[in-house]
C-alpha cells in the first residue's frame, strides 16, 4: 500500500485513475480545485477509507507526504484553457514546480500527464516521441501547449540536476464516461446533440483526422508507466493509433446514437491541426501495452453514460 497523490484528481481522467488506484488498495490524496472537475466525478469514492479529498490549487505550493504523484491538474480542453489563459499556463508551470519541489522534498517518484498537443501541428506523422513538434508560442493554444512543453522541461531538469525519479507521458485524445459536457470536445459534443436531436458541428471539412483512445486503455498504460524502472523517464506516447477523421466519427455518432440529427459544418478553428496520430512502438515495448477497446465500443459505454445525465440530455 502506498500513499498516492493524485492532482486533478476530480477531473476525467483523474477520477477514473482515483478509481483504479483505490482498487489496487492505496492511499489516494485526490488535489484540485474543481474548475473543470466536480464533486459528481468522486462522489462514489468519498465513503472509502482510503480516499481523501483537498480542494486546492496547484499554482500554491502544497505539503503533504507521500510516495508517487500522478500530475494531472491543468484545464484540458481548448474552450476551458483558453477561458483564462494565463492561468492555463500558471497551471502547468507553477503547478509543475510545486509538485516537482515536493517530489523531491519527499523523494516521491512523479508522473507528469503531458500531451499530444506539444507536437503542435505536427509535419511527420504519425508522431514519435523523438519529434520535437511544431509549435505556435504566440496563438490562442500556446498558453496550453507552451505550458506543456515547459512544463516537461522542467520535469527533465529536476531529473538531471535533482536526480528525480520522473515519468511524461504525452497523452493523445481520449474520451470516455465523465468526459466534461461542456468542454466543446468532438466526442462529447457529437453524442449531446446527438442525443438531443440537434444539429452536429463538424468543424472544416471535417476530412481532419484524430485518434482516440478509451479511458479505461490510457489509465491502464498511465499506471504501467509508473511501474517502469527508474532509468525510463519518458517521454512516452499514449494513445489509440487508430485514425478516423471528423466526418467518419459523426456518422458512427450517429448510427449507434440512432438519432436523425444532421450535419452542419462550422469554420476550423484556429491552429486546428489537421491530422493527429501516435506513434505507440515505445509503448508496446517498454509497457507491453496497446489500446483494447474498439472506438464503437468505447463510443456505446460514452453514450450510456451521457443517455443517464439527466442533467444535459
Ligand atoms: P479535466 O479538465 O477533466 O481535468 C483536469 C482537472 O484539473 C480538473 O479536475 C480541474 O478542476 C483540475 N485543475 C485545473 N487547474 C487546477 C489547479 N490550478 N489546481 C488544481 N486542480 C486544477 O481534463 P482531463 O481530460 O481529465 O485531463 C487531465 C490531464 O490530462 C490534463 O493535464 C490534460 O492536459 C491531460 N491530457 C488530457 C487529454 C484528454 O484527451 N483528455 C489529452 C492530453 C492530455
Ligand atoms: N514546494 C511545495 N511542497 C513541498 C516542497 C516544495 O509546494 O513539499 C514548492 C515550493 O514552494 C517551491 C517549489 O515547490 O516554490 C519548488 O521547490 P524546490 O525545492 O525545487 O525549489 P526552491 O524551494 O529552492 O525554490
Ligand atoms: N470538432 C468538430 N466539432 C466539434 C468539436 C470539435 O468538428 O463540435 C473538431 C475540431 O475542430 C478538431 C477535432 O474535432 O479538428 C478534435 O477536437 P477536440 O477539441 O476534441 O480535440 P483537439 O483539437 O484538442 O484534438
Amino acid at each position: 500500500m502506498e500513499r498516492i497523490l493524485v492532482t486533478g484528481g476530480a477531473g476525467f481522467l483523474g477520477s477514473h485513475l482515483c478509481e483504479r488506484l483505490l482498487a489496487q488498495g492505496h492511499d489516494v490524496l485526490c488535489v484540485d480545485n474543481f474548475f473543470t472537475g466536480t464533486k459528481a466525478n468522486i462522489a462514489h469514492l468519498t465513503m472509502q477509507p482510503g480516499f481523501e479529498f483537498i480542494r486546492h490549487d496547484v499554482t500554491f505550493p502544497l505539503y503533504v507526504e507521500v510516495d508517487k504523484i500522478y500530475n494531472l491538474a491543468c484545464p484540458a480542453s481548448p474552450i476551458h484553457y483558453q477561458f483564462d489563459p494565463v492561468q492555463t499556463t500558471k497551471a502547468s508551470i507553477h503547478g509543475a514546480i510545486n509538485m516537482l519541489g515536493l517530489a523531491k522534498r519527499v523523494r516521491a517518484k512523479i508522473l507528469q500527464a503531458s500531451t499530444s498537443e506539444i507536437y503542435g501541428d505536427p509535419e511527420i506523422h504519425p508522431q514519435k516521441e523523438s519529434y520535437w513538434g511544431r509549435v505556435n508560442p504566440i496563438g490562442v493554444r500556446s498558453c496550453y501547449d507552451e505550458g506543456k512543453r515547459c512544463a516537461e522541461t522542467l520535469f527533465f531538469d529536476y531529473w538531471r540536476q535533482h536526480r528525480l525519479h520522473i515519468k511524461v507521458v504525452r497523452i493523445f485524445n481520449t474520451y470516455g464516461p465523465r468526459m466534461h459536457p461542456n468542454d466543446g470536445r468532438v466526442v462529447s459534443n457529437f453524442i449531446i446533440q446527438a442525443l438531443r436531436g440537434e444539429e452536429i458541428t463538424v468543424y472544416g471539412d471535417g476530412t481532419q483526422t484524430r485518434s482516440f483512445c478509451y479511458v479505461d486503455d490510457l489509465i491502464e498504460a498511465v499506471l504501467r508507466t509508473m511501474t517502469t524502472p527508474d532509468e525510463f523517464t519518458g517521454p512516452i506516447n499514449i494513445g489509440n493509433p487508430v485514425e478516423f477523421t471528423m466526418l467518419e466519427l459523426a456518422e458512427l455518432v450517429l448510427k449507434l446514437t440512432r438519432s436523425n440529427s444532421k450535419l452542419v459544418f462550422k469554420p476550423l478553428p484556429s491552429d486546428d491541426p489537421r491530422q493527429r496520430q501516435p506513434d505507440i512502438s515505445l509503448a508496446k515495448e517498454v509497457l507491453g501495452w496497446s489500446p483494447i477497446t474498439e472506438l464503437e465500443q468505447g463510443l456505446e459505454r460514452t453514450i450510456r453514460y451521457f443517455k443517464d445525465r439527466t442533467d444535459v440530455i
